[in-house]
């Protein structure tokens, strides 16, 4: 089979689960596989990175860069003295001159006093271009002929959007030419998270963005499966961080796996099922640490059990917004002019519902967007079109998913009866249009309590008969 492996930031959290990734790569090497590994950086780098991108600019004294070089190069050499002890010299000066790259561009920007998102995304991808050199060596070292390649030389074409970039059909061909004559004499460790523009400019393609690079890739050469390697044992009915009893899905199709990253579950970005439904490719997720679980399978079927609901998530960091006024009633346009102006100023809309009375639209946004709604709300409300607007920050979203929920009545009403029985008041509630998705906003005091509620409610805890 023609494999892609995405190792998440825990799966390569330090030397020793470099070398366990390794072995996980050589023992399906044995079995026959042609494979492609896409890796993220170590565990907690980019969030360093983007730490000291942010303080190199807001600070008035120059901050640690020094220090904070160093603390990487450690960490780094460590991991590679256990992973490939016999590369240390050749591999290692590959990771200084990365660091000297990396002191140099912080340096840059710390006397510009200026973090364009363009220099910001090129910090950021230096987690992925140090952890994969010692990937790749730790293959080295197993035996296995290996080359590190970062997004653009494994011909990830993106558009222009720095921090959130979508490739570009143009990849597809690029990757094609770039990845699969190494196959049959290597194994490629692609940097993940990144790519670059028709003109070369490093881009960076979300939070998490390394699962969609394995996606990109998988979908362009034509990939017989994806597997993507974390830390928990596969799609799990809630963030097993917040629900004790959570229980791994066996399977999910494309579309409730993406309704379930889209809002919130971490374990997969939210754009990367798309390329894999696209050609139709299964996405396996996998436990690094337990690798003999069958962990999850993301693919077409929608499997329709008894158990409508396959489960439920928690977004937080979002806030409501509440559009009012009779004035709204029976006046065509109004929807179409609040969402313009908010999408004039960048504001990423997740939810929306509205009062049969049309007296009301309410709106769940990220947190972070806030702002820039209210400032384009406060124009609009200038022509008239509604009478206030209220905001909320202390609040959160659940998603309670599953495709089984099409055409089964009765969901929304256990959904309302759980959580009012409960004393959980629901601020807002929204029903996607896949049907495969009910949305609801609750106080953020209530949200982890109305998780467990509707996660037991549904029965998620119990084991499935498939
Ligand atoms: P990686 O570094 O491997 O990409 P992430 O931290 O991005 O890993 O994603 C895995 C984490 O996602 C898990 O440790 C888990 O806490 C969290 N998570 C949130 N929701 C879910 C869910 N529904 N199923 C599985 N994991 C989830
Ligand atoms: N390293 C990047 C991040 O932390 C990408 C990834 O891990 O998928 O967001
Ligand atoms: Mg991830």
């Amino acid at each position: 089979m023609r494999l892609i492996m995405k190792f998440g930031g825990t799966s390569v959290g330090d030397g020793e689960r470099m070398r366990r990734v390794a072995e996980i790569i050589a023992t399906s090497q044995r079995e026959g596989n042609d494979l492609v590994v896409v890796v993220s950086a170590m565990a907690g780098v980019t969030d360093q990175l983007i730490g000291i991108a942010t303080e190199v600019t807001n600070g008035v004294r120059k901050p640690p860069i020094d220090p904070f070089i160093e603390s990487l190069r450690e960490r780094h050499r460590l991991a590679l003295e256990v992973a490939a002890p016999d590369l240390v010299t050749e591999v290692g000066s590959v990771l200084d001159e990365r660091l000297e790259s990396l002191k140099n561009i912080l340096n840059a920007v710390f006397n510009l006093s200026e973090l364009t998102p363009r220099s910001k995304d090129y910090i950021i991808s230096f987690g992925e271009r140090l952890s994969a050199p010692i990937l790749s060596a730790a293959l080295r070292h197993q035996g296995i002929s290996s080359d590190a390649l970062d997004g653009c030389e494994a011909g990830i074409i993106t558009t222009p959007n720095h921090g959130d970039a979508l490739a570009i059909p143009s990849s597809e061909a690029r990757i094609r030419g770039r990845v699969i004559p190494l196959l049959a004499s290597k194994v490629p460790v692609i940097m993940g998270f990144m790519g670059c523009t028709e003109r070369g400019v490093v881009t960076t393609l979300g939070r998490s963005g390394s699962d969609y690079s394995a996606t990109i890739v998988g979908a362009a050469i034509g990939a017989d499966e994806i597997w993507i390697w974390t830390d928990v044992d596969g799609v799990m009915t809630s963030d097993p961080r917040l629900i004790k009893d959570a229980r791994v899905v066996p399977s999910i199709s494309y579309l409730e796996a993406m309704e379930l990253s889209y809002f919130g579950a971490k374990v997969l970005h939210p754009r990367s099922l798309e390329p894999a439904m696209r050609k139709n490719i299964p996405v396996r997720v996998k436990n690094t640490f337990n690798p003999t679980h069958p962990g999850t399978v993301v693919y077409q079927d929608e499997r329709v059990d008894t158990r409508v609901v396959k489960a439920i998530t928690l977004i937080e960091k979002v806030a409501l917004v509440n559009v009012t006024g009779v004035q709204m009633i029976g006046r065509p346009g109004v929807a179409k002019t609040i969402f313009a102006a908010l999408a004039d100023k960048d504001v990423n809309i997740m939810m929306i519902s509205q009062g049969s009375s049309e007296a009301n639209i309410s709106l769940i946004i990220e947190e972070s967007h806030l702002e820039n709604a209210l400032d384009a709300l406060s124009e609009v409300h200038k022509s008239g079109y509604f009478r206030e607007v209220t905001s909320d920050r202390d609040v959160v979203a659940i998603a309670v998913v599953g495709a089984g929920m099409a055409g089964t009545p009765g969901i929304a009403g256990r959904i309302f009866t759980a959580l009012g029985t409960s004393c959980v008041n629901i601020m807002m509630i929204s029903q996607g249009s896949s049907e495969a998705n009910i949305s609801l906003v609750v106080k953020t005091a209530d949200g982890k309590r109305a998780v467990q509620i509707l996660h037991d409610e549904f029965n998620l805890a119990e084991a499935l008969n498939e």
